[in-house]
């Protein structure tokens, strides 16, 4: 008879506890996956449990009734296969494969079968585990089916997992690596040594692993704020849409973040939200979602107590916020924006939702907004998603096209330059302008491709076509800010110059002025300025006049060139002072001694007024509408003296 060690179960049970603790002290976002993991821990611990009582019933079989030898061994080994099925189905919920669901449906309940058969009819059969005439427990000739099935849950898990891996982060794949990797080892050793019964152990300690990997509140919390993040909201949408139920979401944005921040510093600014985040918390007793350091959404239940909602809200912010600098405590008030999104069980998922909370969150300034037409806002969210795909395929089937609008130099009269537009036409809309859909790509990134392929095209234009010769000096290129989050642009436009022997001089960077740039996105937006100016690129400043940080640029920025946003213009030619402010901010950037670029010029009227005020350079319909590569060469042609 083989003697058997029961120490390892009791630190097993020991470790399971610690871990259902922990799980059950550190409340985290509840999900089904979560539910499975605690069936998981109950398991692996009543199993553990049962794993001693049949130490008992093995080793004293003739103290207790038959019946209780044999339960006590059968449901031990059945619990035990059990955390096999269980993680196999733990791995089918995380990973979300509709298409496996059958195979591993047929799987769970074809071994848990298959196993419960063969431990029932043991007593009679003796297949796998049975006592013997002299009461001695044994192991039958199908004793190692109940290992293999086990394998085979876990293998099918593995199977999943490895299929799934590019949803995990490296720490998570390292987890279920370990998870199998620890689990196989410790049944191939359980099959060679049966004393040593450490497979409940691994499990428990595996189950660690899990829990820091997958089950890890850190997953679902937001970083600064004890709120969930964006992964729970969308999640939480999920569960609404699959309901079908009513919600309301209350959208709560702090007034003027960027000030707090200039003013107190970014670790104030965030203590302060954090502080928030708990006034919410608490006032609507539940946890709010952190959408961005600023805006939490608050996700309700009962649809129409906005009234109610609002005065909540409000609640949370009328007291001040302490916040220390320099040893001073001082007290900051803080205003809320208020934004009620009722959603009456439509059909909307989370990414969905997301694009809708920012589309509120963005819009109107209203310290109260309460959405009503959800059906046009889901309605745009759909426009724009699908605009997105249509982009991404367009920058993988290398669908763009890029125009020339010439640019005028009214000191040579000539045309001496021209900008670069993009231009996407597709089969269904139509052509999309580039106004709707590049804030989407630099939402998405996808801006970065869409660069880098305007880029491509205009070297390849200027390598391939004679303008040069007709008199063209550079061409004019839109690059979005959102590019320069990457500090390998300059190397990509370089490398790109050299391959088409471009020389820098004859590009001319048009940068955008946007007004929500953090302090350290401007640092870097000046460092690759700098980087690449010093290579010979010369820059000018877009649609100046018609944001707010134009003046900054101006002063920090390498630029040689503005251009005046067509906006500024045409409200000048309605308007008598807003031409004389056209006037001053021409004879301002011609005092700093830049050049000047007017856009939107469609009028010979307009032409002479800005002609005679000293702009450098006109663009706009009355030379000529942006057209293909091939109508630009003639136009040069037509018009080069
Ligand atoms: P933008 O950089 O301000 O470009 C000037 C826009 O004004 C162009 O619109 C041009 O067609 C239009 N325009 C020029 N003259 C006149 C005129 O006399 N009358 C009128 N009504 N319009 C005139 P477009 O091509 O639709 O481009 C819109 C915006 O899309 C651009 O504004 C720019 O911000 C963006 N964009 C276009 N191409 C690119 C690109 O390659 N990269 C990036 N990042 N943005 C681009
Ligand atoms: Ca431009
Ligand atoms: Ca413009």
């Amino acid at each position: 008879m083989l003697k058997y060690y029961p120490q390892y179960c009791q630190a097993a049970i020991f470790a399971t506890i610690i871990l259902l603790i922990i799980y059950f002290m550190k409340q985290n976002y509840s999900t089904k996956q979560g539910k499975v993991f605690v069936l998981l821990m109950v398991d692996c611990l009543i199993s553990s449990a049962l794993n001693i009582l049949t130490f008992y019933t093995i080793s004293f079989p003739e103290r207790y009734p038959m019946w209780l030898n044999y339960l006590s061994n059968q449901v031990y080994l059945l619990l035990f296969n059990l955390m096999a099925v269980l993680f196999l189905y733990y791995v089918d919920v995380m990973t979300k494969r509709p298409r496996m669901l059958i195979p591993v449906r047929v799987a769970m309940v074809g071994i848990l079968l298959a196993d419960s058969v063969l431990l029932f009819s043991s007593p009679y059969t003796h297949l796998t585990i049975y006592f013997d005439e002299n009461l001695v427990y044994s192991h039958g000739p199908l004793m190692i089916t109940l290992y293999l099935t086990a394998f085979l849950a876990i293998s099918m898990a593995a199977g999943i997992c490895a299929v799934s891996w590019k949803q995990f982060n490296a720490y998570q794949v390292f987890a279920v690596v370990g998870f199998v990797g620890g689990v196989f080892v410790s049944l191939i050793f359980q099959v060679m040594h049966p004393a040593y019964v450490i497979s409940n152990l691994t499990c428990a300690l595996m189950l660690f692993f899990l829990y820091s990997s997958f089950e890890n509140p850190a997953y679902y919390t937001y970083n600064y704020t004890r709120c969930f993040n964006r992964r729970a909201f969308l999640l939480t949408i999920h569960k609404y849409k699959k309901k079908g139920s009513p919600y309301e979401i209350v959208a709560v944005k702090m007034a003027d973040f960027d000030n707090l921040v200039s003013s107190f510093g970014q670790d104030n600014a965030y203590l302060i939200s954090s502080k928030v985040a708990d006034r919410l918390n608490l006032a609507f007793k539940k946890r709010a979602y952190c959408i961005s350091m600023n805006c939490f959404a608050i996700i309700c239940d009962s649809v129409d107590q906005s009234g109610d909602y609002v005065e909540r809200v409000r609640d949370c912010f009328t007291d001040a916020f302490q916040v220390e600098k320099e040893t001073e405590v001082l007290k900051v008030a803080v205003d809320a924006v208020i934004k009620l999104i009722p959603i009456d069980a439509q059909d909307i998922d989370g990414l969905e939702m997301e694009e809708i909370l920012h589309t509120v969150m963005d819009s109107t300034s209203d310290d109260v907004f309460v959405a009503e037409d959800i059906e046009q806002l889901v309605k745009d969210v759909h426009r724009k998603r699908q605009i997105g795909r249509i982009v991404g395929d367009a920058i993988k089937n290398n669908r763009f096209e890029v125009y020339y609008q010439p640019i005028y130099n009214t000191k040579e009269q000539k045309f001496t330059s021209s900008e670069a537009l993009i231009r996407l036409k597709d089969q269904e809309f139509g052509f999309i302008s580039p106004e709707e859909f590049i804030p989407i790509a630099e939402r998405s990134g996808q801006i970065d491709a869409i660069g880098e392929i305007v880029f491509r095209k205009v070297c390849e234009f200027m390598k391939s076509s004679d303008c040069l010769a007709l008199g063209v000096r550079y061409i004019e290129v839109n690059l979005s800010p959102v590019q320069c989050r990457k500090m390998e642009i300059s190397e990509t436009f370089y490398d790109m110059m050299k391959e088409y022997e471009i020389r820098p001089e004859w590009i001319n960077l048009e940068i955008t002025e946007t007004a929500e740039m953090e302090p350290a996105s401007v640092l870097r937006l000046t460092d690759i300025m700098n980087q690449m100016h010093n290579k010979g690129i010369t820059f000018s400043i877009d649609d100046f006049g018609s944001g707010f940080a134009a003046i900054d640029y101006l002063v920090k920025l390498p630029v040689e060139l503005v251009k005046i946003d067509k906006g500024i213009l045409w409200q000048a030619m309605e308007d008598p002072i807003a031409m004389i402010v056209l006037k001053n901010t021409i004879e301002m950037i011609k005092t700093i001694d830049r050049k000047i670029v007017v856009e939107g010029v469609e009028t010979e009227e307009m032409a002479d007024i800005l002609i005679s005020s000293g702009c450098d350079y006109l663009q706009g319909y009355l030379y000529s509408k942006p057209v293909p590569a091939e109508q630009y060469l003639e136009f040069l042609k037509q018009h080069h003296m």
